[in-house]
């Protein structure tokens, strides 16, 4: 078949059109789904909390992963498949947190509404990591003001789907936001006793670099960005060196990772005759149980920031 140039140009509006059209259909529920309210699956706890806390009783919320649940390690369930299948839109946080389910989270996207929380933020905010999947920290939860910044992107793109009240979602977010700036002030009101030489915080996986660069912490994971990551010999000899050239008090475990490695560095610490303690348990990528303070975000970086606060002075 011979096409003229102007027919060529015919065509691509037409697959433009079409490709309109399918982008369009996003923002409306398919008939399948369209009973009961709409399902907003999330993976972690904290991303299914802000979700919640956006939408209130407008839509059905549900997590994935509970307390204790570690989402670099975490592989979807038969169930979980069935809930992100049958979901009207799935948050996750993205920048590679839920490593282990990339390819699932990527085959949905071609499906449904799939939405990555830290993926909406500038990438001159988030912290750079060369030797990361996504070449950036994915903890971006533990910087307050950052979190509420994903928050609003957050509320941008709900408003953008027809079953969902925009007005309704400004409202919420309006009041959510408020609660969050003063949970911001209330952090850094909590941390300031802590004198400049005690500000290390050492944990059991780098889960608070956004947390170090905003509160003025200098911050050191026995693993790396990913629970993954291995924690060797020489990793525990240099980070033992360190505890005990500083004279570093204490050290904290996380409800979410084995406390092994933890315990190892203490056991060395001691055989220095350096008496290291733990400063308690952090909440770092998995909230508390529900139903308790803990199980909200606010609640967990209330929870940690005491813990820290306590542990360091
Ligand atoms: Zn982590």
């Amino acid at each position: 078949m011979h096409i003229k140039p102007h027919s060529i140009t015919a065509l691509a509006a037409v697959i433009f059109t079409l490709l309109l059209a399918s982008c369009g259909s996003e923002n409306d529920r398919s008939a399948a789904q369209a009973d009961g309210p709409p399902r907003i699956v999330a993976t972690t706890g904290m991303l299914g909390d802000a979700v919640a806390n956006l939408v209130g009783s407008q839509a059905q919320v549900e997590t994935l992963m509970g307390p204790g649940v570690d989402p670099h390690l975490y592989k979807a369930t038969h169930g979980d498949l069935e809930r992100l299948e049958s979901a009207d839109i799935i948050v996750y946080n993205g920048l590679h947190l839920e490593g282990k389910m990339v390819e699932v989270l990527e085959r949905l996207a071609k499906e449904k509404p799939v939405i990555a929380m830290a993926e909406m933020l500038r990438t001159r905010t988030l912290i750079s990591a060369d030797n990361f999947e996504s070449a950036y920290d994915p903890h971006i939860w533990f910087d307050v003001s950052l979190w509420t910044r994903a928050i609003k992107h957050l509320r941008d793109t709900l408003s953008g789907f027809d079953f969902l009240d925009s007005d309704s979602l400004m409202n919420n977010t309006r009041t959510y936001v408020g609660k969050l700036e003063a949970l911001d002030k209330e952090v850094k009101e909590t941390l300031a006793p802590i004198p400049l030489e005690s500000r290390v915080l050492i944990t059991a996986h780098d889960a608070f670099g956004y947390f170090g660069q905003a509160y003025d912490f200098e911050v050191r994971g026995l693993q790396g960005l990913s629970t993954l990551s291995e924690f060797g010999l020489r990793d525990r000899v240099d980070l033992v060196d360190m505890i005990v050239r500083r004279n570093i008090k204490a050290i904290f475990v996380e409800t979410s990772v084995s406390r092994q490695a933890i315990d190892a560095v203490i056991e060395s610490s001691r055989e220095r005759g350096h008496e290291l303690m733990v400063g308690g348990r952090l909440f770092s990528d998995a909230m508390g149980e529900p139903g308790t303070e803990e199980g909200t975000y606010i609640g967990m970086i209330r929870a940690n920031v005491r813990t820290i606060a306590a542990g360091l002075q």
